[in-house]
């Protein structure tokens, strides 16, 4: 089955279509069942390749601010390119699944795969739901493909789903993780480091091949393999960077106690081309939608398959050990208490560009804060939406001077651009006590001193 699924991509599909022979259309007819972050960004991108798109959601309102051109998640961008394709008669948006992929060749699975609550496994009832919800609709061959990061095993049972529910229906199931970053989710689709397709019928093949051929044509790899391999490559390269951080993280603790600084560590190894200097910045530990639930899930896979992942625990356990170690950090820095003390936070969100709050570091930091009689201010471009619900009993302020003012201590949770390039002469003159928690290390710790800052600490600096 393996020689069969390694089958070079270029044999059928993409170079019949690239040569405009053979029965396959360039124009596939595409629906995106879930239009979240992954599922809005592929839809739209899909798009603009020139494909005929519906994406589908079942919550009204997001969908009634689509046909709007109104764009519920914050995703820099995205609004330009789903505009010109709403305009080209391409793209639209729908809550009928039924409709939306009646004659579709292709269906997209990508709604959410949280973690499951209480055992960290992924939580696959929405992609089971809407693999029956398809299979109900059904109405002629389709491949349904899972854009969703799932568990191995995941897209075999899919299939049993559908093939059960619809016995009488042709199909295939396609494994097709993706791995667009939020804040950067346009230009990593449009321009992917590669493409998975896990696949194993010609004719799934063909119209994965005729979906991807302009990604194809400008030379981005595209690997086949089988479900599993497909399923796995996903956990394996989110547990992969995650390591990364932690490993930094790590590194940075032991930066502070023997004098040496984390960011010339990291350069240092960076410029090893076999280590590379992405997911090196040592920092509050990671969050998002992601990492925390892939780790957790591939170490949940790993016990159930026998293989335990230990490295990946490890991981995990490190991660929330960085957290905790950023609450005593800012304690410190405060004479060993906040309480009563004003402590403004610049940046909640996960990461800069986007406003998912999701797993956040400031999830965990804030609220111990709150809860050590802090009175919190918090500053974010994007994150106040989401994040006020999340985060009771703070202040959320827009200006990061007037959020200063009075302070007793600044803490920087996440380096948007907004806060790269702050006067820190100006927030120094205005807080009560000017001390900076620089945990992205945006600012030199002599820059800051300079600026009258009379305590700066940032993350693995001595
Ligand atoms: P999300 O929560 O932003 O979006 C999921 C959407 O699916 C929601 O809008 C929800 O209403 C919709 N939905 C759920 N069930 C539905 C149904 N039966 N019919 C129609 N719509 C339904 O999730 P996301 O962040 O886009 O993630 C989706 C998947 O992609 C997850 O498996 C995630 O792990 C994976 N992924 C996410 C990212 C990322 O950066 N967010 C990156 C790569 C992969």
């Amino acid at each position: 089955m393996i020689a069969h699924c390694n089958r070079p991509w270029t044999i059928k599909g993409v170079a019949g279509l690239a040569g405009r022979q053979g029965p396959w259309k360039e124009v596939m007819k595409i629906a995106v069942i879930g239009t979240g972050y992954v599922g809005l960004v592929s839809g739209v991108c899909f798009s603009d390749f020139g494909h005929e798109v519906v994406c589908v959601d079942k919550v009204e309102t997001k969908i009634t601010q689509l046909r709007e051109r109104l764009i519920p998640i914050y995703e820099p961008g995205l609004e330009q390119v789903l505009a010109r394709n709403v305009a080209a008669g391409r793209l639209s948006f729908s809550t009928d699944l039924p409709t939306a992929i009646a004659g579709a060749d292709a269906v997209f699975i990508a709604v959410g795969t949280p973690s499951r609550r209480g055992d960290g496994h992924a939580d696959l009832s929405y992609v089971m739901a809407t693999a029956e919800e398809i299979a109900q609709a059904l109405t002629d061959y389709a491949v349904i493909v899972t854009k969703s990061t799932v568990p191995v095993g995941t897209n075999r049972r899919v299939a049993e789903v559908v093939r059960a529910a619809r016995p009488e229906i042709e199909f295939d199931v396609v494994s097709n993780p993706e791995f667009l970053r939020e804040g950067a989710a346009v230009e990593d689709f449009m321009k992917p480091d590669r493409v998975i397709v896990g696949v194993e019928s010609d004719r799934a093949r063909d119209v994965m091949a005729a979906i991807y051929r302009p990604l194809y044509l400008r030379d981005f790899p595209i690997i086949q393999t089988g479900l599993e391999t497909a399923e796995l490559i996903k956990y394996a390269a989110n547990a992969f960077l995650a390591t990364k951080i932690s490993f930094i993280n790590e590194i940075a603790a032991l930066c502070e106690r023997v004098g040496a600084d984390v960011k010339d560590v990291a350069r240092g190894m960076g410029f090893d081309g076999q280590i590379g200097n992405k997911y090196l910045h040592a920092g509050p530990g990671y969050g998002g939608s992601c990492f925390p639930k892939d780790t957790s899930a591939l170490a949940r896979i790993g016990q159930d398959h026998g293989a335990p992942q230990r490295i990946t625990e490890t991981v995990i356990e490190v991660n929330e050990g960085v957290k905790r170690r950023m609450i005593d950090k800012i304690q410190d820095l405060c004479d060993g208490s906040v309480n009563g003390r004003t402590v403004t936070i610049l940046g909640v969100t996960f990461k800069p560009g986007t406003d998912d709050m999701r797993e956040a570091p400031a999830l965990t930091i804030v609220p111990a804060l709150v809860g050590r009689g802090a009175k919190v201010r918090v500053v974010d471009p994007h994150g106040r939406r989401e994040g006020e619900a999340l985060l009771p009993g703070v202040d959320w302020q827009s200006d990061p001077y007037a959020a200063a003012a009075g302070a007793e201590i600044l803490v920087i949770l996440t380096e948007w651009n907004e806060f790269r390039a702050l006067d820190l002469k100006r927030l120094a003159s205005v807080m009560a006590r000017p001390r900076l928690a620089d945990l992205r290390n945006v600012y030199s710790p002599a820059a800051a001193l300079a600026a009258g800052f009379e305590a700066y600490e940032g993350v693995g600096r001595a």
